[in-house]
């Protein structure tokens, strides 16, 4: 019975730290292509301006 427990217990916390880990992986793919697409636009607008970037 307490064996049974334990092992629910540890399942559900594999699974929550699943979820988390996959959320965490999402948000930080997500934030990695946002900062990617604002770059690409300051950069373009740098480009458009004649700002000397590099
Ligand atoms: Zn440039």
């Amino acid at each position: 019975m307490t064996t049974l427990v334990k092992s629910r217990v540890s399942t559900n916390v594999l699974s929550i730290l699943a979820a988390a880990f996959i959320g965490i992986g999402i948000i930080t793919v997500a934030g990695h292509v946002q900062a990617a697409t604002l770059h690409d636009a300051a950069h373009d607008v740098r480009h458009a301006t004649g700002f000397p970037c590099h």
